[in-house]
């Protein structure tokens, strides 16, 4: 048994459709912690970088507007990390396949997913495939700080001169 961290994205269409609770009380079957959480407008590099090995896939772009939300009413996804032995492949087991259409009826994507007219799945929800999948991931979506457990070393480092939004 290890213990392992994952990152889930509950995508545009999970948002849209109001499933955040439903897709929050099926991850919770799997008995993990959520050691991080955030609310994320996704901008096209952050989307470009999560899904680079499938750059030279032919849905890359469809998949980069579905991620940004451009398809989807709300231009945010909700980031997850969950926490807990053999987390990877607990929540990809719950997740369900990759199509929609093919996986489970009883896991979140065979409930909740769908194919569009134009080909892209909908499938409502992203978690990491594999460990090094996961800590790319993770570093990408969260600081440190933003993580109550960390399982990857950290450093303390000091910010000079950049510009943060304040509460005026
Ligand atoms: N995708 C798609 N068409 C495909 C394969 C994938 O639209 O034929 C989208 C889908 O949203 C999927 C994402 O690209 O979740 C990432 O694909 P991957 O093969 O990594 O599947 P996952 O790890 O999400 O199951
Ligand atoms: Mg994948």
């Amino acid at each position: 048994m290890t213990v392992e961290q994952t990152l889930v994205l509950i995508k545009p269409d999970g948002l849209e459709k109001s499933l955040t609770g439903n897709i929050l009380t099926r991850l919770s079957e799997t008995r993990l912690e959520i050691a991080g959480a955030r609310i994320v407008r996704v901008s096209k590099e952050l989307a470009e970088t999560h899904y680079a090995a499938l750059k030279d896939q032919p849905f890359f772009q469809e998949l980069i507007d579905y991620i940004i939300g451009k398809f989807h009413g709300k231009r945010k996804v909700m980031a997850l990390v969950y926490h807990g032995e053999n987390a990877i492949s607990k929540v990809r087991e719950i997740c369900g396949a990759t199509n929609p259409e093919e996986a489970d009826p009883r896991s979140i994507r065979g409930a909740y997913g769908r194919i569009t007219t134009s080909g892209i799945f909908e499938n409502a929800i992203h978690a990491s495939a594999n460990p090094e999948e996961a800590e790319r991931e993770i570093k990408l979506w969260f600081c440190p700080d933003e993580v109550v457990y960390n399982i990857y070393p950290v450093k303390e480092t000091k910010v000079k001169s950049v510009k943060l939004l304040a509460w005026a």
